[in-house]
């Protein structure tokens, strides 16, 4: 087989109806839309690294108050599913014997949520994490630093570590933080694409929500 691993985006791609579930979570919570685009435009101008923007917004949450169960209603409340075939693509990929890697920027509550397993499915998990004590409060933050352009470093720290090559690696995503990684892997997809700028680098464009329409160009 050409190819022997499959990395895959969260939002939007194994999860239907989220772009990105921070914004979800900040929309749903009625966060100060003011102060969110302050710091993301820190971000985007190089004077906060991700880390410090992902601990900004989430100290916004804390200072609000949501609890466990404000996030599990927001995404009941949101109608979030997983993407139509993900099941199914999952067990054949795994069953041919690839490796399966999640490299997201999304909240692992949303995998918790939709997809508990995930962690017995997938070889690798990227992902920022927060933790809830048993009041409900968030008491740790684990914010991933693999997203945006970081996302391709992590592919390749995966590849380097299974002594892969990045053309024997594919890459599923949707959205603008897919650009990067979507440069180095072998095959990239762009799957129900919101962005114009990762359709022009994927190899593969999938117009239709259905993940099993990848598995004839993977296996
Ligand atoms: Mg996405």
């Amino acid at each position: 087989m050409k190819y022997k691993l499959v990395c895959f985006d969260v939002d939007g791609t194994l999860i239907d109806n989220v772009e990105y579930s921070w914004q979800l979570f900040h929309d749903y919570f009625r966060i100060d839309a003011e102060k969110r685009e302050q710091a993301k435009k820190k971000f985007y101008n190089g004077e906060i690294s991700y880390l410090e923007w992902a601990e900004h917004d989430i100290n916004m949450w804390i200072e609000a108050g949501v609890k466990k169960e404000d996030f599990l209603k927001a995404m009941k409340d949101s109608k979030i599913r997983l993407m139509e075939g993900a099941l199914e693509t999952i067990a054949k990929l795994k069953k041919k014997g690839l490796k399966l890697v999640i490299i997201s920027g999304s909240i692992n509550i949303m995998l918790d949520f939709l997809l508990p397993d995930y962690k017995e499915l997938f070889d690798d998990v990227f992902l920022s994490r927060i933790y809830f004590d048993s009041k409900g409060n968030i008491n740790k933050v684990e914010a991933t630093k693999y997203d945006m352009s970081e996302k391709a470093n992590a592919l390749k720290k995966i590849a380097k570590r299974e002594k892969l090559k990045l053309s024997e690696c594919v890459f599923i995503g949707d959205h603008h933080n897919d650009i990067e990684i979507s440069k180095q892997a072998g095959l990239a997809i762009a799957f129900d694409a919101k962005d114009e700028g990762l359709k022009k680098v994927s190899d593969l464009i999938i117009d239709k929500k259905d993940l099993k329409e990848i598995l004839k160009y993977i296996i």
